[in-house]
């Protein structure tokens, strides 16, 4: 009992303590439930440690937010901090505001950092209150920057690093001379770090104004190694991140997987997913590195053993996994580098089998798409994500076929006394009809009705168009589906809840079927239930009488959604 891991956990791996960083930021970063470090992180984070200016290129979904966000923060002094920022980001939109703001703030908890994002359309005057407060990271767009470094509100004279995220992007926004005229407006002395999925010329000439002898890096132009390409059905799916679970839960059933295993990012992502999904009907296990190798053990058991269905792992637990009938890869995240990509599908399609490869992507993901394809020198299909009426269509086809295996057994007769006296009163036709129907009704592991929006990815237009791309533009926060609303319910996880527990309870108490139920999100404290509108009273009113797990729980409407969401 002394091994707490499998060897093949920590393998020779470079691990973000090996890149000497911070107690307080290793911390953070296994409560996020990073496992190791992604290539670009490994590669960037020496050289930024040791202050050095840097040109990455790097796409969204390499980690390259956390490759430089961890080292400027490691580089945040201990005891009193001014009132002025000592690191600027900027980005090309709101959306990457807000989000590499969480990432710093969620990164430096335990240090205690201050961190903002100023961008258009958030009232000035409140950005200019919490400026004046003191902040340690400022996350700008160029233009509101501009704006509060001429009202005076952005001081830059403390700036000692600034980082350029999305730089091409920027540039084809129309940034060009305000990024200058900022960049003129802090020290020169600062370390300059410049990441851009492209490098066009344009941002060459950037490099060479404001960049002191930078390290240059390059993700996803290694190729794939040698060797026969596996017999693998490549194929990805564009959909936003609110759609994932039950998109995902649509193409388990028209794949019907023998067995299958879903790469997550992180252990709480692979928490949540396992949940969820075995919330949905499906036999889902989680496999990560914070389990022991006894958990391991028995986890591989149920797997081999055919009792469970679907593996949910991250990379680091999945090493050196042999998984036997394994016919499925699924990439719940467009993988962080082309090499994870090429590992991770190299699991299947052996021994001359044939093999399913499915990568979910975000549409802001779409080029690292791109950056795998290019390097593998495969192609990979996008596809649609299987509409309602297509898994309506596939169950009828399975039903119809289990059916048909009935008839040639030939072994119901005993059932025909229940067919005759219902025959007196019905059309034989419609017995039969109504036998179809509840055979369909209990075929399907989860009948899910949420209409999935169609994302069509526009071609790349770089340097010519100057809008916002589409991608960008799609929320994160998730919305209700349409005619959907979302209730709150007091009791979670630490209270041992289950998606099938609040499912239960509100099937059972309101009427409303399994399948009437939206998605679900269970938080250690609350649970948020999507239900339709028109039976939200009914379902509030029914629960607030009776418990759930023998609890009683607040149950009502779901209050500022969009301020827990952007806060
Ligand atoms: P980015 O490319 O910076 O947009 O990051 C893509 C996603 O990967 C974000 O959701 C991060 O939270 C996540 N991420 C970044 N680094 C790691 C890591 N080392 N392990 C797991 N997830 C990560």
């Amino acid at each position: 009992m002394s091994q707490q891991m499998t060897p093949n956990v920590t393998d020779g791996a470079t691990s973000f303590a090996d890149l000497g960083l911070r107690s307080e930021l290793l911390d953070a970063l296994s409560g996020l439930g990073y496992e190791e470090p992604t290539p670009i992180q490994r590669e960037a984070i020496p050289p930024l440690l040791q202050r050095r200016d840097l040109v990455g290129q790097a796409a969204t979904g390499t980690g390259k937010t956390a490759a430089f966000a961890l080292p400027l923060l490691e580089r945040m002094p201990d005891g009193d901090r001014g009132a002025r920022p000592t690191v600027l980001v900027l980005v090309p939109t709101r959306e990457l505001a807000v989000q590499v703001s969480q990432a710093f703030h969620s990164y430096g908890r335990g240090l205690g950092v201050r961190v903002l994002p100023i961008y258009g359309g958030q009232p000035i005057g409140w950005q200019m209150k919490a400026l004046d407060r003191g902040v340690d990271v400022v996350i700008a767009t160029p233009g509101r920057a501009l704006d509060h470094i001429g009202r005076g509100t952005l001081r830059l004279h403390e700036v000692k690093a600034v980082v350029l995220d999305e730089a091409d992007e920027m540039l084809d926004m129309g940034f060009a001379e305000d990024i200058e005229e900022i960049l003129q407006k802090t020290p020169p002395e600062r370390q300059t770090v410049l990441f851009s999925a492209t490098l066009p010329p344009r941002i060459e000439g950037l490099t060479g104004r404001y960049l002191q002898d930078p390290v240059r890096i390059q993700m996803g132009r290694e190729s794939g190694p040698p060797g026969e390409a596996p017999r693998v059905r490549q194929s990805a799916y564009m959909v936003g991140r609110a759609h994932k679970p039950t998109a995902l839960g649509r193409l388990l059933d028209v794949e019907a997987p023998n067995a299958a295993i879903v790469f997550c990012r992180t252990r709480e992502e692979v928490d949540q997913l396992t949940e969820t999904l075995n919330g949905r009907g499906y036999r889902a296990e989680a496999l990560h590195g914070g389990l022991s190798q006894e958990q391991r053990d028995r986890v591989m058991g149920r797997l081999r053993g055919g009792t469970a269905e679907l593996l949910i792992a991250t990379d680091v637990a999945a090493r050196g996994l042999d998984i036997e009938h394994l016919t499925h890869v699924i990439n719940y995240n467009v993988p962080s580098a082309p090499d994870s990509y090429v590992h991770r599908i190299g699991r299947i399609g052996r021994a001359g089998r044939e093999g399913v490869a499915i990568t979910l992507a975000e549409p802001r993901e779409h080029r690292m798409l791109k950056t795998i394809e290019r390097a593998t020198k495969q192609r990979i299909e996008v596809e649609k994500i299987p509409t309602i009426a297509d898994l309506r269509t596939r169950r009828l086809e399975l039903t119809r076929a289990t059916l048909n295996e009935s008839l040639l057994e030939d072994d119901f007769e005993h059932f025909r006394a229940v067919v005759e006296s219902l025959a007196e009163e019905y059309d034989v036709m419609e017995v039969a009809l109504a036998a179809v129907k509840l055979a369909y009704d209990s075929s399907g592991a989860a009948s899910d009705e949420e209409e999935i929006p169609e994302i069509t990815h526009k071609p790349e237009r770089y340097g010519k168009d100057r809008r916002e791309p589409a991608g960008r533009r799609e929320r994160r926060g998730r919305t209700p589906d349409r005619g959907m609303t979302r209730l709150f319910f007091g009791i979670g996880r630490s209270a041992g809840i289950r998606p099938q527990d609040l499912v239960g309870a509100i099937a059972g108490e309101s009427g409303l079927a399994g399948r009437d139920i939206g998605a679900i999100e269970i938080a250690d404290r609350f649970s948020l239930v999507e239900v339709p509108e028109a039976a939200a009273d009914d379902v509030i009113t029914a629960l607030r009488r009776s418990t759930i797990k023998g609890r009683k729980a607040t149950v009502r409407r779901e209050r500022d959604a969009a301020n827990r969401r952007s806060g």
